[in-house]
């Protein structure tokens, strides 16, 4: 415990988007690390069993390895595949199943605290992104285990009275697959419709199913109660108990704030509680801290994604380059 090692650039989070950084850093000749507190893009791997990407497998590429996949979509299994020969093609310096407990900022650069070790680094990156702290309903009943706020398959709802909460990409996702295999689903819904967002090719399945009758829907809705075989849901037209054997919440997640508070990023004043960071460097307002990936979106989860933000990587790397530069300058003079 204890023993200290020193990096140019430590990364927080080997998703797709600490990965990039690794391989950027790795490129430009700068001693890293990435630290990870799960298994390899741990997101990834606890993303629905079923799951396919809306991304073609193209767009999901990083460090110049393509990336093929069975259909034009890639599910799963296949970018799980896919990630794990990034990181062996590039031979990534990754210390899985080790959580960053803190950061700090001292002198120029950081310490950083781990569950098994302390590092200290000139530039860091939090690569942390959003899917660890679910929205929780905040009603009576959410800690009974037939409460799920992460799905991963159908089979265990078949024959069962199942409610999804939410009604955005994941809860269609969830709603339209487990009544395909056999469970009775009720949506319980807190705006008017389905979200705008959902996929394209998805919405207009899940409203149909919803006009004929296959899967049920409370609008303007929300459950206020939940016990071992009901739940109560308050709607416009009042109160109703539906019985009930299941409730996955899809809700959505949030990003880790605290985390990034303690580190001293600020955060801007909109609705969004988006991270202060330069947006030609991804520089937060702690100098030589810098954020990539979806985390930088705030509350706004879907304002990144793989597709979009595999750019950071290059933007910290080229700005940690041009900054050591500008140093060397200035010691040289
Ligand atoms: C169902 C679903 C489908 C999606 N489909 C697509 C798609 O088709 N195309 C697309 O571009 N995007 C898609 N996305 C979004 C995409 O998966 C995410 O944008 C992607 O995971 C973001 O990568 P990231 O590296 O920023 O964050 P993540 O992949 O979430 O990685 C963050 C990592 O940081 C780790 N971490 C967090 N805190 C700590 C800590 N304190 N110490 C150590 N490690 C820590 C986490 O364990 C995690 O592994 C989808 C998302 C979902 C949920």
């Amino acid at each position: 415990m204890a023993t200290s090692h020193d990096y140019d650039v430590i990364i927080i989070g080997a998703g797709p988007i600490g990965l990039a950084c690794g391989i950027e850093a790795r490129k430009n000749g700068l001693s890293y690390l990435i630290i990870e507190k799960g298994c390899l893009v741990n997101s990834l791997y606890n993303y629905p069993l079923n799951m396919t990407f809306f991304s073609t497998s193209e767009r999901l590429e990083i460090g110049e390895v393509p990336f093929i996949s069975h259909g034009a979509k890639p599910n799963r299994v296949e970018a799980l595949e896919y990630f794990r020969r990034v990181s062996t093609t590039w031979n990534l310096n990754v210390k899985l199943y080790e959580k960053v407990l803190s950061l700090e900022h001292e002198g120029t650069g950081h310490l950083i605290k781990t569950t098994k070790d302390v590092y200290t680094c000139s530039q860091a990156i939090l690569a942390l992104g959003f899917y660890d702290l679910p929205y929780l309903l905040n009603v009576p009943g959410e800690e009974l285990s037939k409460v799920k706020h992460y799905y991963d398959e159908p089979h265990p709802y078949f024959g069962q009275k199942i409610i999804v909460v939410g009604a955005a990409n994941s809860a269609v996702d969830v709603a339209l697959e487990t009544y395909r295999k056999g469970a009775d689903v009720t949506m319980v819904v807190r705006e008017p419709e389905i979200a705008e967002s959902v996929k394209y090719w998805v919405k207009p399945d899940i409203e149909n199913r919803i006009k004929e009758g296959s899967i049920k829907a409370y609008f303007n809705s929300e459950i206020i109660r939940i016990d071992d075989i009901s739940v109560e849901i308050k709607t416009q037209e009042g109160i109703h108990v539906l019985e009930n054997d299941f409730v996955l919440a899809m809700t959505g997640y949030q990003p880790p704030f605290d985390f990034m508070n303690a580190c001293g990023i600020k955060f801007r004043e909109d609705e969004f509680h988006t991270p202060v960071y330069n947006e030609q460097t991804m520089e937060t307002n702690v100098p030589n801290l810098y954020l990539a990936g979806v985390v930088c979106g705030g509350l706004k989860t879907n304002k990144w994604f793989i597709e979009n933000s595999r750019v950071h990587a290059k933007l910290i790397i080229d700005a940690i380059k041009k900054n050591a530069g500008e140093q060397n300058a200035i010691q040289s003079d």
